[in-house]
């Protein structure tokens, strides 16, 4: 992965930023969580000072533009992403939402990845299109993006791996294709995290995380993230004031807490993750493993160029089965929670339907497809897990 030659190393940065001031002798390892709507000012002419600097500067003005602590957890993910600037949001899905609302106007067209996180769809065709933006979708391997591009044409938003199967797209050739007509790319970078990926320094402009995943890690906060590069930064900000949208001390404390250990985290979700993916890879019942990190990822080649690991992710198509008998499959696990979202410590499975969210290619002859997040449990308790449903499964099947 490439970085700057003098900057810090990822573990270095996540312990090291955002850090306390001085209060009145010894200075704690932690920000303090600064609870606060009204900021005070000395005068009339230090408030009006403020107040015209605030735009162009982060400043304490009033909680609606943003709180210490939240400041404290912005540089912690600028540095994770490599970025100019943060800005934080109440989740994952309005900082992608705020993305899409400061660089795009009536008449604009927007391309958008086949596999991105599914309820954009559901912005899309409640409030975008109404809007008049028009929207593309293009093949989540990127392949056919260039033939989508229009004069209006302003924007290209890819999630890279994405989400359920992980496809991978060349985001340094997407930079090259929207920059060459005057369009930004943002990329959906919760997958990464800023730790296995890092977007902006794949030539996007704008990165954006749902640190409800991995950041916080604990499954107790909601909390998106966007960054940008400094050329790009303006719009975000402007139209994020203009919105009033921030984030509370005390969430944006919490996701502070939970990047302290992300690096350490994600090497033992990793680790985990790939000792299931090749027990899994093993198992006749098992059709295919999706994860990048395997050769025979369809992206692994591009994941081995761009990416530093990979993650707790992993999903697995059922050979020969019905739905029913993959909803058993999960039903039947003991270790693993049923349940959306992930990148908390614990292990989670759910049937997906893969066919339902892409548009650009035909998922409907794959078998049945369930996501696992492999947490922090032991992994081979995860196996002896796995290994008894999909017996009962196979049982059934016979
Ligand atoms: C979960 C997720 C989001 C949305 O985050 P929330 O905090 O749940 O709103 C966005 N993108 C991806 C890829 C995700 O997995």
């Amino acid at each position: 992965m490439p970085r700057d030659s003098h900057s810090p190393r990822l573990a270095t940065r996540l312990v090291k930023g955002g850090t306390s001031t001085v209060v009145n002798g010894g200075r704690a390892v932690n920000p303090p969580v600064v609870r606060a709507s009204t900021a005070l000012f000395e005068s009339m002419a230090d408030l009006n000072d403020a107040r015209r600097r605030r735009s162009s500067e982060r400043l304490f003005t009033y909680g609606a533009r943003g709180n210490p602590t939240g400041f404290a957890l912005e540089d912690v993910v600028s540095g994770l992403e490599g970025g100019y600037r943060t800005r934080l949001f109440p989740t994952g899905l309005a900082a992608m939402t705020m993305v899409f609302l400061a660089y795009l106007r009536p008449g604009d067209h927007v391309l958008i990845s086949d596999c991105v996180y599914q309820p954009l769809r559901h912005f899309v065709r409640t409030f975008l299109e109404p809007w008049g933006v028009n929207v593309t979708y293009f093949r989540a391997d990127g392949s056919d993006a260039a033939s989508h591009m229009t004069p209006r044409t302003r924007l290209i938003y890819a999630e890279c791996p994405g989400s359920l199967v992980y496809e991978l797209c060349d985001l340094p050739a997407l930079a090259e294709l929207a920059h060459r007509h005057g369009a930004l790319l943002a990329a959906d970078n919760t997958w990464g995290s800023g730790v296995q990926y890092r977007p902006l320094t794949l030539g996007a402009d704008i990165s954006i995380m749902a640190a409800t995943k991995y950041l916080s890690g604990h499954s107790d906060v909601m909390m998106g993230t966007v960054t940008t590069t400094e050329a790009a930064w303006q719009p975000l900000s402007t139209m994020s004031d203009a919105q009033g949208v921030a984030v509370s001390p005390d969430d944006a404390y919490l996701v502070l807490r939970g990047t302290r250990t992300l690096g350490a985290r994600l090497a033992m979700h990793e680790k985990h993750a790939l000792e299931v993916a090749h027990w899994l890879a093993a198992q006749p019942i098992v059709a295919r493993v999706f994860c990048p990190a395997l050769p025979e990822h369809p992206g692994h080649k591009l994941w081995q160029r761009d990416c530093s690991g990979t993650n707790g992710l992993i999903s697995l198509e059922l050979s020969d089965v019905s739905p029913d008998a993959a909803a058993r499959f999960v039903d039947g696990l003991a270790l693993f929670g049923i349940g959306a979202s992930w990148g908390g410590f614990e292990s989670l499975a759910t049937v997906v339907n893969v066919a339902d969210t892409r548009i650009c290619e035909d998922w409907r002859t794959a078998g049945p497809i369930v996501r696992l997040h492999i947490g922090l449990e032991d992994p081979h308790d995860l196996i002896d897990d796995l290994a008894q449903s999909l017996n009962a499964v196979t049982r059934d099947r016979a």
